[in-house]
């Protein structure tokens, strides 16, 4: 069984997951396409993007994390939002991968009892979503994410011309300081990078920033007119219609204001965090932020 699943979404569009882990999203005109996102490394990428499109494809990151960057290596071009490329450059802390590897094997021996659950009751579970086994040859100790020389860097506003298609980068920090998303407005195509999510949306890491996550999401809650899709970059749910990006908004904004229950969570790493739960999604905060009313 191939790492990867693959599937298209919408014309020229190709979701490249690696199931229960990341989302890539492929984006093809009739010049060239781009991978949105490179994964983890765990298994060559290029590959197996290269068989779904005949046109050459460049890897284009959301923003610098290990889990979106591990392919970059594999691809001749590399871009990514111009205050993402240095902290691309600094490398991934050894017990970042040691500690992701250790969520790997936690969410394998999950997974055996939730298809038996999700068999007999919840039928939730699809390719998209159902992690696979470690490739035959990964040797875990041996994992490098490989995050490459960036080409290219991005700013607010450029435009990604891909012959007949392009796309629109959106400076959207929050996550990370270098987090953008990119809309196709040809097709109504909002790519979330880790702005937006299905699962708990991380807004606790050490380089978060809550209030202009809040912003950020506001700004892309004010482009729903032009959006038909959400395509996020992790957890089984990867494609939600245009009113998840208003969720999504609204939630940071309770949460700004002081309008949110926050109760003890812990990240995949096991770092603790606080999560504010919303209706419609959920949000980690670090553990020392005071927003309970
Ligand atoms: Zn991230």
């Amino acid at each position: 069984m191939s790492w990867f699943h693959t599937r298209p979404v919408s014309p020229g569009v190709w979701l490249v997951a690696e199931p229960g882990h990341v989302n890539c999203w492929l984006v093809a005109g009739t010049e060239r396409a781009v991978l949105l996102d490179t994964g983890l490394g765990i298994a060559p990428i290029r590959p197996v993007v290269q068989a779904l499109t005949p046109v050459p494809v460049e890897a284009v990151n959301s923003h610098y994390h290990f889990d979106h960057t591990g392919g970059n290596a594999e691809f001749d071009r590399v871009s990514i939002h111009e205050l993402g490329a240095p902290l691309l450059a600094a490398g991934v802390p050894t017990e970042v991968r040691e500690g992701y590897l250790a969520y790997t094997h936690r969410l394998l021996a999950a997974a055996e009892t939730y298809r038996d659950l999700d068999r007999d009751y919840f039928h939730l579970l699809s390719a998209d979503s159902d992690p696979r086994p470690l490739p035959a040859d990964f040797v875990p100790e041996l994992w490098r994410p490989r995050p490459g020389i960036v080409a290219h860097e991005l700013h607010d506003g450029d435009v990604l011309d891909l012959g007949g298609r392009s796309l629109t980068v959106l400076h959207t920090p929050g996550h990370s300081p270098d987090s953008v998303c990119f809309l196709d407005d040809r097709d109504g195509l909002l790519f979330g990078g880790d702005t937006l999510n299905t699962g708990p949306i991380y807004a606790q890491m050490p380089d978060s920033d809550v209030e202009a996550f809040a912003r950020s999401t506001a700004r892309l809650a004010e482009l729903r007119a032009e959006v038909r899709l959400v395509l996020m970059c992790h957890f089984g749910r990867g494609v939600a219609e245009a009113q998840f990006v208003r969720d999504v908004a609204e939630s940071f904004d309770r949460l700004v204001n002081g309008d949110a229950e926050l109760r003890p969570a812990r990240d995949c790493l096991l770092d603790e965090a606080r999560e504010a739960v919303f209706p419609q999604c959920s949000i980690l905060v670090a553990p020392d932020r005071g927003w309970r009313r």
